[in-house]
This record gives structure tokens, C-alpha cells and sequence, in this order.
């Protein structure tokens, strides 16, 4: 867990992060994807990993790229740790909801 927040962190330090954040955020209009689906319009100011890093998902697509307001993203975050620590695969789990 812990080399794949340094890997994590080596990535968001990046410039060519800085780049595809700004692209990501251009393509998404400002607005929180997941919101969005809900048929809300939040501004989103986060860029997240649609598939996780830690389920190698790919650091520079910018397809597994979407833009999440920071409820969202931490809500995602939360199941994805949980989802790793039961290593639960089921469908189910990996729905999740904006609140
Ligand atoms: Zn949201």
C-alpha cells in the first residue's frame, strides 16, 4: 500500500500531469462526471483514475481520466480501499453514488 502512494505521488508531481489535468478539465467542462450522471451540475476540481492505479489502471490515459468534485472522488476513494481489502470483485461493489 504504502509504494503505491509514493508511486502515486510520483505521478501528480509531474508536469506532464499538470498537462493532462488541465486537458481532463477542459474535456469535462469544470463539471463532476459522476454528478453529472446523476443529472447535477457541480464543478469538479479533482482528476480521478476511473480504473485505480492499484487495479492498474493507466496513469496517462486520458480515457480512465474524469474530473470528480471532492465529494465524489473521496466517496470513490473510500470504496476502492474497502473494494482492495476484501478483494471483492463482485459487480456490485463497484457501483457507487453521489451524495
Ligand atoms: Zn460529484
Amino acid at each position: 500500500m504504502n509504494s503505491n502512494k509514493l508511486y502515486n505521488r510520483e505521478i501528480y508531481a509531474t508536469r506532464r500531469w499538470q498537462q493532462l489535468r488541465k486537458a481532463v478539465l477542459q474535456r469535462d467542462k469544470g463539471l463532476c462526471q459522476n454528478c453529472l450522471k446523476n443529472g447535477k451540475y457541480k464543478t469538479g476540481n479533482e482528476v480521478d483514475h476511473i480504473i485505480a492505479l492499484a487495479e492498474n489502471g493507466h496513469p496517462w490515459d486520458i480515457n480512465n481520466l474524469q474530473l470528480l468534485c471532492s465529494e465524489c472522488h473521496i466517496e470513490k476513494t473510500r470504496l476502492e480501499h474497502k473494494k482492495n481489502r476484501t478483494k471483492d470483485k463482485h459487480p456490485s461493489t463497484t457501483s457507487w453514488v453521489c451524495v
